[in-house]
């Protein structure tokens, strides 16, 4: 077992003006997967990169924070592809140095409670099909077709990532052999391909059951995004040894080892254009910082709106183009502290997920009407018992984090208020939804009435606070097929000198952030000093053996 520090779960080095050791050779804003990992791998190229983070550690959504003893994750509850020498798990090993160790979840790593039936996600692909098997034996065909379906779907992402890699002329030209290649049910959305296997909407609703890990419910989201999350976690689900804010920790050296830095509380006000491209970043503090390459992974709704000047948002066509995209929906969390271990308390190594029926799209549409509503969906997630390290660092203590959509609206009369003073309305309201989302907590394990020694929830504006998601968004911009069709989400942007990553342009997931970045730095690098590289991560010794369960 790897040896952790004790818990300090802040990462980077604090920005000052004086702090800065230019002239570096590509900026990035904002720290989360992508923006590390295009860092890290632009430095194991020799190149000196400066990662700017506005909040207060390094990570975006991979980060933790502390509060009375505790730890929690804020975007990071599962990952799939961990436990075999999967491309993504290669990438892993190589940006955190073989550091970072996953552990295993339940191989039943999901139960859906979808109104008063239950069901589960199991690891492993012949288990997962005779499972739906068992649960469906009528629709045992329906079922084999969408295996198929989705092994299709895994074959033709390559194609879809090529056409974003392209240059524009290279794009133009191939564009239409690429498109040849993706599946039909690429233009669809999820709940258009399920209608042409099974008119089961019960199958229909289990097949969706993990709609949440994207934000849309089927009628709305890409069939690419579903096909992609239910491929990514076919294998099972890992859990990072030690929390998730070991993430941006084991990655931080290689950017280091170049002569980077990861700063933090390092807000970039300007993204620095003249003369038609990048020059440099503007900072919060006024600095200037010249370089001519800025990577940007602060979504495409940050980085056109906020960031580049107006006129050349709307001279490039960006301002234009942000039309085709909307913002993800929002979300409410709550972070819960328990006196007693994981293991006395009984928390498993399985998320749930609870629906109150399975209307997706009616009860979401509800929901976000009225608030009163039932939850469309609540999603509970026990961190410390996935964890084998939390023991280690909280000793007689457990974590629990729900998750539940929200619409920004409903707390949009304080945007301006200061983090922690918003007022006793705003806390009110908190409140009322953190009452409500702990009785489904207590209702599926009554055991913990008692035990919870504390608990706080978080709303829209705290994801404008530390993710600076000016709309809480909870995903960056919404998966839907529309999204998937827009070209000009690729890393190479019309500006030369700036280039765009995170999870806008491959899809959201830690994984999706992490394979944008490897995206981003080829499109950097150029593929022809990028490629012995991306071949060396690809053939190492994969650091870590397989769990049982996780063979592809
Ligand atoms: C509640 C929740 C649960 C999730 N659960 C999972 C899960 O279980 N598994 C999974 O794979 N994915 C999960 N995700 C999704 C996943 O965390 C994200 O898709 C992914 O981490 C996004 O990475 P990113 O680099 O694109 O963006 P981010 O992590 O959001 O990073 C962007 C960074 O840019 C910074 N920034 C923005 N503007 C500026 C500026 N002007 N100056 C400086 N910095 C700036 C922000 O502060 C932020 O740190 C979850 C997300 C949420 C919110």
């Amino acid at each position: 077992m790897t040896r952790l520090k004790p818990p300090s779960v802040r990462i980077g080095h604090r920005y000052r003006a004086e702090r800065l050791k230019g002239p570096y050779d590509a900026i990035v804003i904002g720290s989360g997967m992508g923006g590390l990992t295009s860092a890290a791998l632009l430095s194991a190229l020799g190149w000196k990169v400066a990662v700017m983070e506005q909040h207060y550690t390094a990570g975006g959504y991979t980060h933790s924070y502390e509060r009375q003893g505790y730890e929690w994750d804020v975007g990071l509850h599962y990952i799939g592809e961990m436990g075999a020498p999967t491309i993504p798990s290669r990438f892993m090993d190589f940006l955190s140095d073989g550091q970072l160790k996953w552990a295993p979840m339940a191989p039943e790593y999901d139960r859906f409670h979808i109104g008063d039936k239950v069901y589960e996600a199991m690891a492993g692909t012949q288990q997962f099909r005779d499972n739906l098997v068992r649960h469906f034996p009528a629709e045992a065909q329906a079922i084999d077709r969408y295996m198929d379906l989705l092994a299709q779907a895994k074959k033709a992402v390559p194609f879809f990532v090529t056409g974003r890699l392209l240059t524009p002329w290279l794009r133009a030209l191939l564009q239409p052999l690429l498109r040849w290649k993706l599946p039909k049910a690429f233009s669809k959305t999820t709940a258009e391909v399920l209608a042409e296997l099974t008119s089961n909407h019960e199958l229909m609703a289990v097949l969706t059951a993990q709609w949440g890990d994207m934000g849309l419910p089927p009628k709305q989201s890409s069939f690419i995004i579903h096909a992609l999350i239910a491929n990514h976690y076919m294998h099972g689900a890992y859990y990072p040894v030690g929390g998730s804010w070991r993430i941006a920790e084991s990655i931080l050296p290689r950017i280091r080892s170049a002569g980077g830095e990861v700063f933090t509380y390092a807000r970039v006000q300007e993204i620095i254009v003249s003369e038609g491209r990048a020059r440099g970043v503007l900072m919060a503090d006024g600095t200037r910082i010249d370089c001519d390459c800025v990577i940007s992974s602060a979504g495409v709704f940050n980085t056109f709106e906020r960031l580049l000047p107006a006129d050349v948002a709307r001279q490039t066509g960006y301002a234009q183009q942000l039309k085709h995209v909307r913002p993800s929906v929002a979300h409410i969390g709550v972070y819960v502290g328990l006196k007693g271990s994981a293991e006395e308390l009984g928390l498993p190594k399985t998320n749930f997920w609870i629906y109150p029926s399975a209307d997706y799209e009616g009860d979401t549409a509800r929901f976000l009407e009225d608030r009163h509503a039932p939850f469309p969906v609540v999603y509970i997630s026990f961190p410390s018992a996935k964890d084998p390290d939390f023991a280690r660092r909280h000793p007689g203590r457990a974590t629990i984090e729900i998750v539940a959509p929200a619409s920004y609206e409903w707390f949009a009369q304080w945007r301006d208020s200061t983090w922690g003073q918003r007022g006793a309305d705003y806390e009110a309201l908190k409140a009322a939804f953190g009452e409500r989302l702990m009785a489904h907590l207590y209702d599926k394990l009554p055991q913990l009435r008692g035990r919870v020694d504390f608990h706080e929830v978080s709303t829209p504006l705290s994801t404008d606070w530390f993710g600076a998601y000016a709309r809480g968004e909870l995903y960056g911009i919404d998966h839907n097929p529309q999204r998937f069709q827009q070209d000009w989400l690729t890393p190479r942007t019309r500006i030369p000198g700036l280039w765009l990553t995170g999870q806008d342009i491959m899809s959201c997931g830690v994984v999706g952030a992490m394979m944008s970045g490897v995206m981003t730095a080829s499109s950097v690098a150029g593929m022809r000093r990028m490629w012995p590289l991306l071949k060396k991560i690809q053939s190492a010794r994969k650091h870590q053996p397989a769990a049982p369960h996780a063979a592809p």
